[in-house]
């Protein structure tokens, strides 16, 4: 059998903050259907490579590919920009982000805030739009907050409204940044069996997460990120069952 096609390449990325090299040659590829987790400490490049991967971030040097496509440059090291902006699009409306704290907009109701970004950046129709944001809605189980502000709902279910909105885009895949970090326990559940349903669906996503539970569950491949650097990757049973690096054995033991 052969392979699903890769939809995100990541080939040897670099990124610095001015003098702090926060990635410093980093591959990762997620095929279509596949589940990526990234783990590691904090400060380890987690957000960093997630946002380098829909082009949020400049890098310096390597190359990022959506569906076997390579991103246009120009200029070089810290000068280097993406080139061209109907690409930049393109990929960035493909990758919908999922952020630790939901990025809601307070002044639209939970409806608008999943059909603005179609609306506004896709151009598709009202009325299409309308009926997917609630069929997404009703997916992540919120059907009947459709109407309600983001104040009134709890983080869990603010944390799925942003999930039904980035699904709302019909993106190739979901890229999550600590999507459970800034829920209590109780509301991180709901949140995580609506990923598990996705993963389930055959998304292809790419989950930054402390929560080594659900990266055993959901992911096809686990990259443990250390220093800008991979350290050791695999599938979770064998990453989680039989780590071999030393610094990823400790950091193991000190997330249970
Ligand atoms: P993680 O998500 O794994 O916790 P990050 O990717 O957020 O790590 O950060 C990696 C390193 O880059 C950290 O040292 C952090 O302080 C630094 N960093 C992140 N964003 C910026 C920024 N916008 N400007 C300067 N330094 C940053
Ligand atoms: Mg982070």
């Amino acid at each position: 059998m052969t392979n699903p096609a890769p939809v995100i390449e990541i080939r040897n990325l670099h990124k610095a903050y001015g003098p702090l090299e926060v990635l410093k040659g980093v591959d990762v590829t997620a095929r279509r259907g596949d589940v990526v987790s990234l783990i590691g400490s904090s400060g380890s490049g987690k957000s960093t490579l997630l946002r380098c991967c829909n082009l949020l971030e400049d890098s310096q040097q390597g190359d990022i590919l959506f569906k076997g496509e390579g991103v246009h440059w120009r200029g070089e090291g810290h000068q280097r920009r993406p080139s061209d902006a109907k690409q930049v699009l393109r990929i960035r409306t493909n990758l919908s982000m999922v952020f630790q704290q939901f990025n809601l907009w307070a002044h639209m109701t939970i409806l608008q805030n999943v059909m603005e970004a179609p609306l506004t950046v896709l151009g598709r129709p009202r009325d299409e739009v309308e009926a997917a944001a609630r069929g997404y809605l009703d997916k992540v189980g919120i059907g009947d907050k459709a109407e309600a502000w983001p104040a009134q709902l709890s983080g869990g279910q603010q944390q799925r409204a942003a999930i039904a909105r980035a699904l709302c885009m019909e993106p190739e895949a979901l890229l999550f940044d600590e999507p459970t970090s800034a829920l209590d326990p109780e509301l991180e559940q709901e949140v995580v069996r609506v990923i598990k349903d996705l993963a389930a669906e055959g998304r292809t996503m790419i989950i930054v997460t402390h929560d080594m539970k659900m990266a055993r569950d959901v992911s096809d491949h686990v990259v443990f990120l250390h220093q800008g650097l991979i350290e050791e990757e695999g599938p979770p049973d064998r990453l989680f069952g039989a780590p071999t690096s030393e610094r990823l054995r400790g950091f193991l033991k000190s997330t249970t």
